[in-house]
């Protein structure tokens, strides 16, 4: 199978934690036999240093083409004092609206090694694995009307409208995930108050109908919001509208333990859309002490969700778990009894042996 992938590695620790991303891709593409054509372009400042623009469109035209986008982080302190459209920020917002995902992908996994890097109870947070399936283009991010009124700007309003449609599509995604994952889905809303909420409640019921193997559960967001840091466990695929989806996402966040450990994909649009949760990290670029692990999980996702090698992904996971379980952590995840300190590209390596000698052991197991 063919993969075109273009891969924007951007500022800061992005090109730090994409190279090691990358090394992943490559070692498993080459391993099943898939021709993985990656692409390097630029994005946001050192896009600006070169081409004086955020998004050129050489990079924009490359991501047209491409089957997947992988970005590693954009955002520099040296370009603060310039407008918002002309930040290197403006060509990641720019991008996404380029290629205009619809749902944005998250998981929230606390591997059981780095229990205690989360600031919740280690009884609380073992064993969680979330996925939030968040609604990423419709909502009252987006809305008409909005604006202020009153003679002196007074008063504001924002308008939250969903359609049947970008109800149904998200929702779809969210049931796929949960097929092959625990059969569960959670979708948010606060029917008791909105209207949005209320249509979203009756569509996503009559979407869960086309998946009877998953179950649905509705749950208010409040009661999400606490349920998420009390009992994060009971959740698997978590669907929710934008708003919602945008706090409960980062809330959720502290399950992991570290920024560094969080993986996204934007799926929907022209182009799927991969990258790590953290920005660019201008304190510690440069010192080769970024933590890549949520770089590697975004290629997992990517090896799922656009390559559709989900043993892979699965894999990939595994691999990571088994290296922090090692006791090997980058200087975010030192903790009282950690052993190992790596620094990123030890880390990517440790994780690529790991991921080879799985593969290797199911070569060998197929054979006999
Ligand atoms: P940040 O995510 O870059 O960093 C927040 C903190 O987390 C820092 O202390 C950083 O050292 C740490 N951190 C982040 N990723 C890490 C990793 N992989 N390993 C170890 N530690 C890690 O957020 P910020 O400081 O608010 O923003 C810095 C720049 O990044 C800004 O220009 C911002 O606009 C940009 N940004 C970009 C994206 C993106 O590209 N998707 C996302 C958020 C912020």
């Amino acid at each position: 199978m063919k993969l075109k992938i273009a891969i924007l590695p951007g500022d800061g620790i992005g090109p730090e934690v994409t190279r090691e991303a990358v090394r992943i891709l490559r070692s498993v593409g080459e391993d099943r036999g898939y021709d993985f054509q990656l692409t390097e372009r630029l994005i946001g400042g050192a896009a600006i240093k070169e081409t004086g623009t955020p998004l050129p469109e050489s990079t924009l035209e490359t991501c047209l083409k491409s089957d997947a986008v992988f970005l590693g982080a954009v955002g520099s302190p040296e370009f603060d004092g310039l407008s918002p459209e002309k930040r290197p920020e403006a060509g990641l917002l720019n991008l996404r609206k380029a290629l205009g995902g619809f749902a944005n992908l998250r998981p929230a996994i606390c591997y059981d090694p780095i229990l205690d890097c989360s600031p919740l109870k280690a009884d609380v947070v073992k064993g969680a694995n979330v996925l939030f399936v968040r609604e990423l283009l419709g909502g009252i991010y987006f809305g008409e009307p909005r604006g202020f009124s009153g003679a002196n700007r007074d008063a504001a309003y924002n308008t939250m409208r969903y359609s049947v449609e970008e109800i149904e599509r998200v929702a779809r995604i969210a049931f796929e995930a949960a097929r092959s994952r625990r059969k569960k889905v959670t979708s948010v809303d606060k029917a008791n108050v909105l209207e949005t909420s209320q249509l979203w409640r009756q569509v996503v019921t009559l979407i869960a109908k086309e998946f009877r193997e998953v179950q649905l559960e509705h749950m208010y967001v409040d009661a999400c919001a606490m349920k998420l840091v009390t009992n994060p466990t009971s959740f698997d695929v978590v669907l929710t509208e934008n708003l919602f989806g945008d706090i409960l996402s980062d809330e959720a966040a502290v399950i992991t333990g570290s920024l560094g450990m969080l993986a996204s994909a934007t799926l929907g649009g022209t182009v799927d859309l991969y990258e790590p949760v953290h920005g660019s990290a201008p304190d510690i670029a440069g010192k080769g002490i970024a933590n890549p692990l949520g770089a590697i999980a975004t290629a997992a996702l990517l090896l799922r969700h656009s390559a559709g090698l989900e043993q892979e992904a699965r894999d990939v996971e595994e691999a990571i778990r088994q290296v922090l379980d090692a006791g090997h952590r980058t200087a975010d995840l030192m903790r009282g009894k950690t052993k190992y300190k790596a620094n990123t590209s030890e880390m990517g390596s440790l994780v690529e042996h790991a991921v080879a000698d799985m593969l290797d052991r199911r070569r060998a197991y197929h054979a006999v």
